[in-house]
């Protein structure tokens, strides 16, 4: 009887006088689960081509230049040379991308006669680029694979079919197609996998050069016993009915206004500002391996929380640095992981076409490599928002990132617990090509109160580029966002 009313006691003694022994008790380890919910923050070039996807899925015209400056790049040719050097691809030129990337002409009714498919099949296989790096018309010429006689040979391409039907609707002297993968197949004696291989090996190719918004189609086969060549485009039914009731459409005296997915100029706001401030604690987490080594100071971790609130002062916000702490990193693995990052991670950046996003496979994987070279768990202010400087981040697609359950779309119980527990927390690159990292600091901690990249223009702080404005909506959902989940928590 005595014991039990001592614990209790003591329940009440530690929960009078220090409410958050008991919120910290807690709070136990992130679970495997736990960390799926942990939405990372997305790269400028994840955005950017997530947009580009999305508009092209969904049929909306875009200007490439536009959306190019809006995403924050100098122009459409800055970002196409990112994505050339990102992918590695040495082989598709800035016109090419951008051509790729105009959607099909909506306005024409396109004309699916065998006129037009002979004029897209010789084209095709006349392209300068498909006779360079195609063995298929050599093979055809030989007609033997390993002794055997080759008497069934498929061209499958990756293309934009009703696209390229379009322009070359609108005009019949169109002397190129936008660009496209290739593979080829072939079989002998009563084999049938010429088909097959020639499309698996398109779909394979039109991965590899990241190319969306089109399909493998086969175009082309032959025979190199009897010498017999054939056009294999047969015209789309599906689209034919689509053009017949665009036909009728067009008869109709109305005028269609085009959608053009570009950023809307938003009118002047009265300036709101808050009056808050927020405890920050900082890790110089320190790796010493000859390519990755880190070398910040705190004096340099300083000027970026200066610029870092010259922009968030403007609004009320100060974000006020309780210690800055230097910590081993867990990079015993550090060199492996870099290599796979570069060779695996990457390459497997694709555009997902039915979630219209960018897609990393592994994307775990890469969390995890981040986490335990910081050791997030052990590392952690529970009262402030934790901030950890790395030499450079891995995959060099960003300058910094952020980790915050706050950008999770869900709104579940344990999502908000994890909220309510202020476990997120931001990783910045001592070195970027960015130009400033106070301002990659500034980006991130939005981040970490729910502020997203979408809807924001050029010139905001959340977007990319040297934008440092913050929008009253901004403000507003930022102490939301910090009332309902982290006030408790953040505390001096
Ligand atoms: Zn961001």
């Amino acid at each position: 009887m005595k014991k039990k009313f001592a614990i209790i006691l003591a329940f009440i003694i530690l929960f009078c006088h220090n409410s958050l022994v008991l919120a910290v008790d807690s709070d136990k380890p992130l679970t495997e689960k736990d960390l799926e919910g942990l939405v990372v923050s997305k790269s400028q070039i994840e955005e950017i081509l997530d947009f580009f996807s999305e508009s092209f899925e969904n049929k909306i015209p875009i200007d490439p230049e536009a959306a190019a400056i809006r995403f924050g790049y100098k122009n459409f040719e800055d970002f196409a040379k990112q994505y050339l050097k990102l992918f590695k691809l040495t082989d598709i030129s800035v016109d090419e991308i951008k051509e790729f990337l105009e959607v099909t002409d909506e306005s024409v009714i396109i004309d699916q006669s065998q006129e037009n498919l002979d004029k897209l099949y010789s084209l095709i296989i006349n392209d300068k680029y498909l006779k360079k790096k195609t063995g298929y018309f050599k093979k055809f010429k030989k007609g033997k694979h390993k002794g055997n006689q080759i008497n069934k040979m498929a061209l499958a391409v990756y293309i934009n079919y009703e696209k390229e039907m379009a322009k070359i609707t609108k005009n019949p002297n169109l002397e190129k197609v936008s660009r496209f993968a290739f593979w080829y197949g072939f079989s002998w004696g009563s084999g049938t996998g010429h088909y097959r291989y020639a499309l698996e090996g398109c779909e394979k190719d039109a991965k590899k050069h990241k190319l969306f918004g089109g399909e493998c189609i086969v175009v082309d086969f032959r025979n190199p016993v009897t010498g017999e060549i054939k056009n294999m485009l047969k015209p789309d039914i599906e689209l034919a009915k689509r053009m017949d009731e665009l036909k009728k459409e067009k008869l109709k005296p109305k005028e269609k206004k085009k959608v053009i997915a570009k950023v809307k100029e938003k009118a002047k706001e009265p300036v709101i500002t808050a009056d808050l401030t927020i405890p920050v604690q900082v890790y110089l987490v320190e790796v010493n391996k000859p390519n990755f080594q880190s070398k910040i100071t705190e004096d340099e971790v300083r000027k970026d929380f200066k610029i870092a609130n010259n922009i968030w002062n403007k609004k009320g916000f100060e974000f006020k640095i309780i210690e800055i702490v230097k910590v081993k990193g867990n990079a015993k693995r550090i060199e492996k992981d870099l290599k796979w990052i570069k060779n695996k991670y990457i390459k497997s950046l694709r555009i997902d076409r039915k979630e219209q996003k960018v897609k990393a496979k592994n994307q775990q994987r890469y969390n995890k490599i981040l986490f335990r070279l910081i050791s997030h768990e052990k590392n952690r202010n529970k009262n402030a928002i934790n901030v950890f400087y790395i030499p450079y981040m891995p995959s060099e697609l960003s300058c910094g990132v952020a980790y915050s359950y706050s950008l999770n779309k869900s709104s579940n119980h344990e999502i908000n617990q994890l909220r309510r527990q202020n476990r997120g927390f931001i990783i910045i690159g001592e070195k970027s090509e960015c130009k400033s990292r106070g301002r990659t600091v500034a980006h991130e901690l939005g981040h970490m109160f729910s502020l997203g990249h979408k809807h924001d223009q050029k010139t905001d702080l959340m977007m990319w580029g040297r934008g440092t404005e913050i929008q009253n909506w901004q403000i507003n959902k930022f102490i939301k966002y910090h009332d309902k989940y982290l006030k408790k928590r953040l505390t001096f």
